[in-house]
């Protein structure tokens, strides 16, 4: 059942057909593809099929919604997996031939409530120490009216007569085939086991409203680019009891202006003058918690990193602190006076510069010009 096919398509009717009209072609179709008589190779998928087509097609406000949404189910059509996915071959077998198939279930019993999926965008600094947002979704909730009983009041619920609360009927059928007994959906009330006597005025007994919520949350420090935060129970309301899904925030990081981020570690590029380099300096370096002075040791190269400890993110998701790496790029002068010539070559000619690699690396440099 991966791929979904159109349900009129599958039970070969027209998209006006009658009630009647569906399930002749429904009978006519399940005899031919039944799997213990058919000799086509795909007889359990089509029948599979069929039996989905049919279950959908057969049921006046499904096939309601099946029409206006390409889905029986309220619930799929705003988007995401919907239909007739919410129970699998084995179910529906089970419940044609109760007993075979082993435990049969309510379809239309408790279910949980479709997880929602959003995203935010926050800075690189909310993400190094954590940010409260609030976020809107817009998500079927549970009805403020009947609190998601679907009735107008308590009294208006009574446990079904016709199967007794179980919200599925037995049935024995004379067939070709011999007597099967088959555990189809309570028609008295669609499987809920449950009869509503006023429907609740605000949902018309559904018990969800589609409803538009502003939520706060928390961004734990730490929190990298991608990382999702599940938020348990703020997703959709479930549907006859059962319980709400999960709201799940993916977060995007911006990216920073001179910081990158390598896990806990702030990543900063420092670019200093040739004089820094040989002479040393002491230089204000921009970190997370404002300006810190780094010494920078005389004769550093370009590419050494220096280490700012504890600079970098206090991570409040996995208890762990980072640091600040200072890589120092050096700028070689370009567009230099005449004086500043003069004393690079005074520099590379004096007794002290001879023995020191660096300077004759300058001064091969120079002397190939
Ligand atoms: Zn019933
Ligand atoms: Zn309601």
């Amino acid at each position: 059942m991966a791929t979904k096919k159109d349900y009129y398509e599958v039970l070969g009717v027209s998209k006006d057909a009658t009630q009647e009209e569906i399930k002749k072609a429904y009978r006519t179709l399940a005899k031919k593809y039944h799997p213990d008589v058919s000799t086509d190779p795909n007889a359990t998928e089509k029948f599979a099929e069929i039996q989905v087509a049919y279950d959908c097609l057969s049921d006046p406000d499904k096939r309601a919604n099946y029409d206006r949404f390409g889905t029986e189910d309220m619930n799929g059509f705003a988007g995401g997996a919907g239909g007739a996915s919410g129970f699998g071959f084995e179910d529906i077998f089970s419940s044609i031939f109760g007993g075979m198939g082993g435990s049969s279930r309510q379809k239309n019993g408790p279910r949980r409530g479709r997880d929602i999926q959003t995203e935010i965008t926050i800075t690189f600094e909310e993400a190094a120490f954590g940010v409260e947002k609030s976020i809107n979704v817009t998500k079927m909730d549970t009805c403020s009216k009947c609190n998601g009983l679907g009735a107008a009041s308590k009294n208006d619920i009574s446990t079904c007569s016709r199967c007794n609360g179980r919200g599925t009927v037995v049935t024995q059928q004379n067939t070709f085939l011999g007597t099967i007994r088959s555990e189809n959906t309570c028609p008295e009330c669609g499987g809920t086991g449950k009869k509503i006597k006023t429907k609740c005025p605000e949902c018309g007994g559904a018990g969800r409203t589609r409803k538009n919520k502003t939520l706060n949350v928390k961004v734990p420090a730490g929190i990298a680019d991608d990382q999702t935060i599940r938020l348990s129970g703020e997703g959709e309301a479930g549907i006859n009891g059962g319980g709400s899904g999960d709201l799940l925030i993916r977060v995007n990081v911006k990216k920073h202006e001179i910081f990158e981020r390598d896990e806990n570690n702030i990543l900063l590029d420092l670019p200093i003058t040739f004089s820094q380099a040989a002479l040393g300096a002491n230089i204000d370096v921009r970190t997370l918690y404002g300006m810190v002075s780094l010494k920078v040791p005389a004769g550093i190269q370009s590419g050494t990193k220096l280490k700012l400890s504890g600079k970098g993110i206090d991570n409040k998701i996995n208890g762990r602190k980072g640091d600040q790496i200072v890589k120092v790029i050096v700028i070689t002068p370009t567009n230099l006076t005449t004086k500043q010539k003069e004393i690079f070559n005074e520099l590379s000619g004096t007794d002290e510069t001879k023995n020191n690699n660096l300077f004759d690396k300058i001064k091969k440099f120079f002397k190939q010009k």
